[in-house]
């Protein structure tokens, strides 16, 4: 199967959009001159259902959506693109109203970089303890967007060789100087969008380094979703099959981490095929997905997806809870109602899908599970657990915050019982290095680092 993209420059040739009306071809436009937008032929022709694309979940997973934007913003643009503005006066309006949507981070840019011999070690976040994240340069893209993703601004085009050579030596000279690390996750974009020469680079410096300490090699990927082709009929798929294999024969552990959002995305004979491939090699797939309204916000459509994967042989890994997208009001659900669907779609599946934990947001200070509503005392509350943080000890020690209907992050949560801080609170504040001196400035401060 030959891969073709359709982006906002050549999106009205999809013949699924002829009979769209004008209308909601400019809708498309107009949004997806701020939010990304990449879909292709394989999403289009199997996986939306096209006799109901409104409220199709791939469909609003690919394709720019009005409701996606505040009418202001919506407005601005439309009112640039009908007065026959330019380019670069539509991508300077654009690029304000993405600095509106700023979805905080988490803090991830600018507390977790680790250092090689007095640099900055280029495309590496280093959070938790054991895990480093590594980012390869050549990998900065995917074969579709998805529409609430805000890493988009950081995917470029492809680097050269010598690059990807000198990222990898400095990885391997930070792993050897942190023993503690166990699991290298490669993510992205997406990495498997390279192709299997310039990924088994990096995968050859790794199995040359011979680290004893590192166990384990991750590789974060929505290909099984947007282009299962990679590893069934493209031109290397046989190739980056080997490299999978190399590393399981190396005596490390593959895991293969597919973001998958939708059962559908599990249907496909090609995609079956491409699963099973992987397994042959060693590999283990393990899934994860952020919940979203307009996706996924149904307890039916987890189990269903929890119990496919199970068969299909990959074990259900993380629920999350996305707070950085851009398109927030349109994805965003309360945290109550996303324990709500966690839990009935738990209580519908046996045990062996109940590898999946979550819902978990990935805040600052950690991995923060809602593990559920209680009532302590009189007082309702939600009850919070550290699925992993940036101090050990705080994982597995359940904690309290007052219940919230509204409430979406961690950020909008309070103590419960009237305490001022969460256990961890001052820690965390102490590795910050947030100054205390005036508790409401703090308070602030805090507030953005969650
Ligand atoms: C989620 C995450 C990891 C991996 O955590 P696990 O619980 O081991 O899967 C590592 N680094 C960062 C920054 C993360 O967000
Ligand atoms: S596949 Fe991942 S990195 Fe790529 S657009 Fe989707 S969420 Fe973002």
């Amino acid at each position: 199967m030959n891969y073709q993209t359709f982006t906002l420059r050549n999106f009205r040739d999809i013949p699924q959009l002829k009979s769209f009306t004008e209308g909601e071809l400019f809708d498309i436009e107009v949004v997806g001159n701020i939010l990304p937008f990449k879909t292709n032929n394989y999403i289009i022709d199997e996986l939306i259902d096209w006799d109901n694309y409104a409220d199709d979940p791939m469909f609003c997973l690919n394709f720019p959506q009005r409701d996606m934007l505040s009418p202001e913003h919506f407005e601005a643009i439309a009112e640039l693109i009908r007065s026959g503005a330019d380019k670069g006066e539509i991508s300077k309006k654009a690029n304000e109203i993405r600095a509106d949507l700023n979805p905080h981070p988490a803090g991830q840019l600018e507390y977790n970089v680790p250092e090689y011999q007095g640099e900055i070690l280029q495309g590496a976040q280093h959070k938790y303890r054991e895990t480093i994240l590594f980012f390869p340069k050549q990998g900065q893209t995917c074969h579709a967007y998805c529409t609430f993703c805000f890493r988009w601004p950081q995917f470029t085009g492809l680097s050269d060789l010598k690059f990807a050579t000198k990222q990898t030596d400095h990885l391997v000279g930070y792993l050897r100087e942190h023993p503690e690390i166990t699991d290298l996750l490669i993510t992205g974009g997406d990495p498997m969008v390279m192709n299997a020469k310039n990924f088994s680079v990096y995968i050859d410096a790794l199995l040359e380094a011979d680290l004893p300490h590192l166990k384990n090699i991750r590789i974060g990927t929505k290909t099984l979703a947007f282009w299962p082709y990679r590893y069934v009929t493209d031109p290397d798929a046989d190739d980056m099959l080997n490299v999978f294999r190399k590393i399981v024969d190396h005596g490390m552990h593959l895991a293969f981490m597919a973001h998958v959002s939708h059962p559908v995305e599990l249907s496909t004979d090609v995609v079956k095929k491409a699963i099973a491939n992987i397994r042959a090699t060693g590999a283990q797939i393990r899934t994860q997905s952020p919940i979203m309204n307009h996706i996924n916000a149904d307890p039916h459509v987890w189990s269903d997806m929890w119990t496919k994967q199970v068969q299909l042989g990959m074990v259900p890994y993380y629920m999350f809870i996305a707070r950085d997208t851009g398109a927030k009001d349109y994805f965003s659900i309360p945290l109550v109602d996303t324990w709500k669907i966690f839990r009935q779609a738990y209580t519908e599946v046996s045990g062996i899908c109940r590898t999946v934990r979550g819902p978990s947001m990935s805040a600052n200070p950690g991995k923060v599970q809602i593990v559920g509503v209680s009532e302590i005392n009189g007082e309702k509350v939600f009850v919070l657990n550290f699925l992993q943080a940036r101090k050990k000890e705080w994982v597995g020690h359940p904690f309290f915050a007052a219940y919230d209907e509204h409430a979406e992050w961690l950020s909008d949560l309070r103590p419960a019982f009237g305490e001022s801080e969460f256990f961890y609170t001052a820690e965390f504040r102490k590795m910050l290095n947030i100054n205390d001196d005036s508790m409401g400035i703090f308070a602030e401060e805090l507030r953005k680092c969650y």
